[in-house]
């Protein structure tokens, strides 16, 4: 039974690679040192996997910024921009951050996320006339470089269709695969290559197969690996983060050597695919969960894999659902987690562990150490059953209707708040968060490591927030906000505060290039034990009488920015975050705060890939959303906040949250989105952002005026907000305050015109 793996985290435990990579940016590291460090790094990762009994190690996993940047490399995917001579390493790094120690800076390639991941991946640009040939070695030096250090390895690589397919054709319209024919010879050179280095299996990764594929698309699967099927070496096809059942007929019948499935995604795809396999054909099972931190139940997977085990023999493979590289690297790091915790916990590494343990179970089921694994499982399920909050449990399931609606519809809501607030036509307002500067970060880690007394922090902030609100008075902003000073992130200030969460030192997981995220881990039934924010909003509003707005940070992307538990529907899950923001919404309304926003921008992320699948999550995401939303009064003002700007395949679900008001990034797509707003006739008010917080540039009065002009043309007058695009906390005053000037500017400009 081979246990293999799919891909290792590149980016060290501690993060290594991370801050090589940037030493290397500033110019503190030579190129030569960079590539030593990645090399050690490599080496490590070969190794513990290795150990832990893995017979197929990935290569091509590794990658200085993205492994999709690097296959655009390999295949001489370069836009011309960036291409400045042969290909190397500052070539990647210009194509993926506009600049590098060497050569001229150009445009960055753009940058999206990668399926329904939190990872983010370098679009290949594409012209009519793309030429593909072998351009950058890296692959083959990883595979020679294993070898030296006496590993069996399988190349891993996205195939030629999701390649395509997550490629932006670039100048004149033509359709994308026109070019498969081209790409297929660069694959077959690729795969030659590999075969002359002793090579026996190559992983082509096809995620695409997850989505519903135009039969186009369906037809270009069939035809490249009919192509494919001339290489002198196996492939393994693999697909991963969501069911790729729909098209089981069309993959059963690719001539490949083998397949692999994420079975944690859709477990119900293994008898399918079982059922079609053919004699020589081998099936990896993805069954550790690449995607999650919590420990397998390892028994139970034992008891299902058991019958295909016996079927199949050594054709069955063992694996993870998905590349590791979505999970945090080691949990024995972290040193300062409840035993309880841990012991539910297993990180990339524990990951592979589990992999061999489940490989015992299957195998000698009945020896003492099988036997041992089996009793842990069980006796953990047991103590995860007994932590449970019955009090949560009970209230979620006591939920009805009317906990789900405002007391009134959004009509009547309005007239009582514009008697409330008289605000002019065209409020102004922000998003919530003010520069974090410097200082301020200097704070909080004085404060964390204990340097500095709580009281003495807050005071600190206090003082922050004091001058964040008199600069706003100054500007003559309508709605004001606190600041956000004493978050960190919006949503770990959350969940440091939630029952039910919890948070590691060094679970890092890469987001994009050097960027990491940490993200909370929600174990148990998440409550609120006490007001998480009140104290700050009841500071800010005292300093003024204007309205300043209660700053929270929506269920929906508390849940999607988390690792989540899984022994719940996420459904439930997000009625428990539901309601600890109901709570907190009740409390700020009972202070005094009379407008609170309460922010989704990851409402979108959580789409699941398949449209089919659109409306189940739509449900529940909007119903929690309304459910921590609705204990606000009617003349309490409800403002919601995303930053993205694609509303056209779930305007209906946007207006069925029933914020007040939302505020939206719009300013780079020169309003055009919000024709769907217009054609769906929304009926709420709007706040369409006019100025692009991602770039340090002042927007001038006349831009301002202007797109708000658009927006009038699309949007009766009386229902918009005049706002930039996001929050503030990533620029720096100097910036901050021309902008906003010149935004409070044209919007008297504008109720001059009207
Ligand atoms: N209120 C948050 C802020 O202004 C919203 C952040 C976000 O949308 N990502 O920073
Ligand atoms: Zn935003």
């Amino acid at each position: 039974m081979t246990l293999h793996n799919l891909g290792f985290p590149r980016i060290g435990r501690r993060r290594e690679l991370k801050f090589a990579l940037e030493q290397y940016w500033r110019g503190e590291l030579t190129q030569p040192q960079l590539l030593a460090q990645a090399a050690e790094l490599r080496r490590t990762h070969w190794q513990w996997q290795a150990d832990a009994g893995i017979d197929l190690l990935p290569v091509g996993d590794f990658a200085y910024y993205d492994q999709v940047l690097t296959l655009s490399a390999t295949l001489g995917v370069i836009p011309p921009r960036h291409q400045q001579g042969a290909i190397d390493l500052d070539t990647l790094f210009r194509v993926a951050r506009g600049r590098a120690p060497s050569g001229q800076p150009a445009a960055a390639a753009e940058m999206t996320k990668y399926f329904n991941t939190n990872y983010h991946y370098l679009v290949p640009e594409l012209s009519s006339e793309q030429q593909f040939s072998i351009s950058w070695p890296q692959l083959f030096d990883e595979v020679k470089e294993a070898q030296a250090l006496g590993h069996r390895v399988k190349p891993v690589l996205l195939g030629p269709i999701t390649f395509l397919h997550l490629a932006k054709t670039v100048g004149n319209a033509f359709d994308k695969l026109q070019l498969l024919p081209q790409l297929l010879q660069a694959y077959q050179q690729l795969l030659a290559q590999f075969a002359e280095l002793g090579v026996e299996w190559v992983q082509l990764d096809e995620p695409a197969l997850a989505l519903a594929l135009a039969p186009d698309w369906q037809q270009a699967y069939a035809t490249a690996y009919a192509t494919l099927q001339a290489a002198p070496v196996k492939l393994l096809l693999a697909s991963y983060y969501g069911s790729v059942a729909h098209h089981q007929s069309l993959i059963s019948a690719l001539p490949v050597a083998g397949l692999h499935l994420d079975l944690v995604t859709a477990p119900e795809q293994l008898p399918l695919f079982v059922a079609a396999l053919r004699d020589e054909q081998v099936l990896s099972a993805g069954v550790i969960n690449g995607r999650n931190v919590w420990a397998a139940e390892l028994d139970l997977l034992a008891q299902t894999l058991a019958p295909y085990a016996q079927q199949l023999g050594e054709r069955l493979w063992l694996a993870p659902s998905c590349s590791l590289l979505h999970s945090p690297v080691d949990l024995a790091l972290e040193t300062e987690l409840a035993p309880e915790l841990k012991s539910r916990l297993a990180f990339a590494r524990q990951k592979l562990a589990e992999l061999q343990q489940l490989q015992l179970l299957l195998q000698h089921p009945t020896s003492a150490d099988a036997l041992a694994i089996a009793t842990r499982c069980q006796q953990r399920r047991a103590q995860q059953a007994a932590a449970a909050d019955i009090k949560v449990a009970a209230r979620v399931a006591a939920l009805n209707d009317a906990d789900f609606k405002r007391h009134s519809e959004f009509p009547q809501r309005q007239v009582q708040q514009q008697a409330k607030f008289r605000l002019p036509l065209l409020p102004t307002t922000t998003i919530g968060s003010f520069p974090q500067t410097a200082a301020i970060r200097q704070l909080r880690n004085r404060w964390r490591s204990g340097e500095l007394a709580a009281a003495e922090y807050t005071r600190l902030l206090q003082q922050i927030t004091r001058d964040t609100i008199e600069r706003q008075l100054k500007l003559g902003l309508d709605v004001l906000v606190h600041g956000e000073a004493e978050r960190n992130d919006m949503v770990e200030y959350f969940g440091e505060q939630l029952n039910g969460v919890g948070f590691t030192r060094f679970g890092w997981v890469q987001s994009y290039g050097s960027r990491c995220v940490k993200p909370p881990l929600i174990y148990g039934d998440v409550s609120r034990p006490q007001p998480m924010t009140l104290a700050w909003a009841e500071y800010a509003q005292s300093l003024t009488d204007k309205p300043v707005k209660g700053m929270l940070t929506g269920p929906v992307t508390i849940l999607h920015w988390s690792f989540v538990r899984e022994d719940l529907p996420r459904e439930t899950i997000a009625y428990q975050l539901g309601l600890a923001i109901r709570d907190e919404v009740a409390d700020l309304q009972q202070a005094g705060i009379t407008i609170i926003q309460i922010d989704e921008p990851a409402f979108r992320e959580g789409l699941p890939l398949q449209q089919c699948d659109w409306q189940e999550y739509l449900r529940w995401a909007v119903a929690a959303f309304r459910l921590s939303a609705s204990v606000a009064k009617d003349d309490t003002q409800i403002h919601t906040h995303m930053c993205y700007s694609e509303f056209n395949d779930t305007i209906e679900a946007i207006a069925a949250m029933d914020a007040d008001v939302i505020t939206i990034e719009t300013s780079r797509s020169h309003m055009e989105l919000l024709d769907v707003f217009e054609a769906f006739e929304y009926p709420n008010e709007i706040g369409p952002g006019v100025y692009d917080i991602h770039s340090p540039n002042i927007p001038t009065v006349a831009e301002m005026v202007a797109l708000m002009q658009q927006a009038a043309k699309r949007i009766p007058v009386r229902q918009l907000w005049v706002n930039p695009d996001c929050g503030l906390k990533t620029r720096s005053w100097d910036e901050v305050e021309p902008a906003l000037q010149n935004m409070v500017a044209a919007a008297r400009e504008l109720r001059r015109q009207l």
